[in-house]
């Protein structure tokens, strides 16, 4: 039977117009954009046609506000580091308690090394940030806020325009991780007061190991890659052309299925979810109702090992996620679902714009039975696991 991907916040299928986009940068295109001969300046004009993509797809006034960088980790890196080095003086950074661990290791690691101090702003039980505690963070003594636009593990959306406004009135940059939101949401960075944005290439149907950071006109950046004098000098290191190409056709084609993500997507993710609800006892959504991405479903479930439920549907052909790829199999409890007090074990079920309606059938074909296994196994006295 055909396998069925519904772990699309780990990554994406690379769509076949983004591979074919590449191809002719492994072949004739081969050159280097910065040569100064006709081979390297056709392959830089792509360069350019990419970045011009990107910007469409996030609405910022100018194309040069895009940096090309090795995927969202090193564009979180990047934008927290560089903020640190513009303004000396300040020491704080505002973050939440629910980011992704490219920003939240870096923190720690700043946090030991460089006394910085780092304001972890919680959430409640449905994922949303406790804006009181955001406020109260908020002094001139913030060097920069990174606050994620969509979670990874939940979907739920925070409301970073807002929150960019907000620590204007400090002074500080704003910074958001927007890997998950970019292509699934409408953006219009140009309208915001947002000065840094990060975004992966896996994340929307393009290649691992490409991303990019946008960085409003203004901010003054210090690079976190030291060398040649590539991107504006902003991103040292010969560009990754094929995957800069395949990059700027996943943001095009993410603009042309905007409506997809949002009309048809969402249906299946609704389809998913409510079929489970409605077919096993014990089960509810996990994360704000009202501010969540189309295409993630996290579902708790009542008395069973969070990784039971991936690891049985992973046998019959079904990819899905406990919690988030980076924390599970180490058997430590989702970061998120921890900050969200969770009492259960969650299953996150990604959906992408590849999945279809047998998709869902299946899943909800095989689940009431799963999940029923599980249970007689652990049974529901103590000692059953769940989240602390
Ligand atoms: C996947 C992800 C990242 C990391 O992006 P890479 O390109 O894999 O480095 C960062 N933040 C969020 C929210 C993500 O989902």
């Amino acid at each position: 039977m055909k396998p069925v991907y519904l772990d699309n916040n780990a990554t994406t299928r690379v769509d076949p117009a983004v591979l074919q986009a590449m191809l002719p940068f492994f072949r004739d295109q081969f050159a280097n954009p910065s040569s100064a001969h006709a081979l390297g300046a056709s392959v830089s004009a792509a360069v350019r046609n990419a970045r011009r993509q990107l910007q469409a797809l996030i609405g910022a006034e100018f194309d040069d506000e895009i940096t090309f960088t090795s995927g969202g980790t090193e564009s979180d890196n990047a934008a927290l580091l560089s903020a640190l080095e513009a303004a000396p003086n300040r020491t704080e950074i505002v973050t939440s308690a629910v980011e992704h661990p490219a920003v939240l290791t870096l923190c720690a690691h700043l946090e030991k090394t460089r006394r910085v101090k780092v304001h972890r702003i919680p959430v409640d039980c449905l994922g949303r940030l406790d804006l009181d505690a955001y406020m109260a963070a908020l002094t001139p003594r913030v060097a920069i806020v990174s606050i994620m636009w969509a979670n990874n593990e939940t979907g739920v959306i925070f409301p970073v325009a807002r929150l960019a406004e907000l620590a204007k009135e400090v002074g500080a940059l704003f910074h958001t991780d927007a890997v998950q939101a970019v292509g699934k949401l409408p953006m219009d960075l140009k309208s915001t007061l947002i000065d840094m944005l990060s975004l992966s290439g896996h994340k929307l149907h393009g290649p691992k190991g490409i991303g990019a950071l946008f960085v409003k006109r203004g901010v003054n950046f210090h690079s976190l890659i030291k060398g040649g004098h590539q991107e504006h000098n902003r991103r040292a290191g010969t560009e990754n052309t094929p995957g800069i190409a395949g990059l700027g056709t996943a943001a095009e084609l993410a603009l042309k299925f905007m409506d997809d993500e949002t009309t048809r997507v969402k249906s299946l993710r609704d389809r998913l979810e409510g079929g489970i609800l409605q077919r096993i006892p014990g089960t509810c959504v996990t994360g704000d109702p009202l501010q969540r991405l189309p295409n993630t479903a996290n579902i708790s479930f009542e008395h069973v090992d969070s990784d039971g439920i991936p690891l049985l549907l992973s046998r019959i052909g079904i990819a899905c996620s406990s919690g988030s790829a980076c924390t599970s199999g180490s058997l430590e409890p989702s970061h998120v679902l921890s900050a969200m007090k969770t009492p259960h074990a969650a299953v996150r079920f990604s959906l992408a714009r590849d999945n279809s309606e047998e998709d869902i059938d299946r899943v909800l074909e095989v689940m009431p039975a799963i999940v029923g296994k599980l249970r007689s196994f652990f049974g529901s006295g103590p000692g059953n696991p769940v989240y602390a």
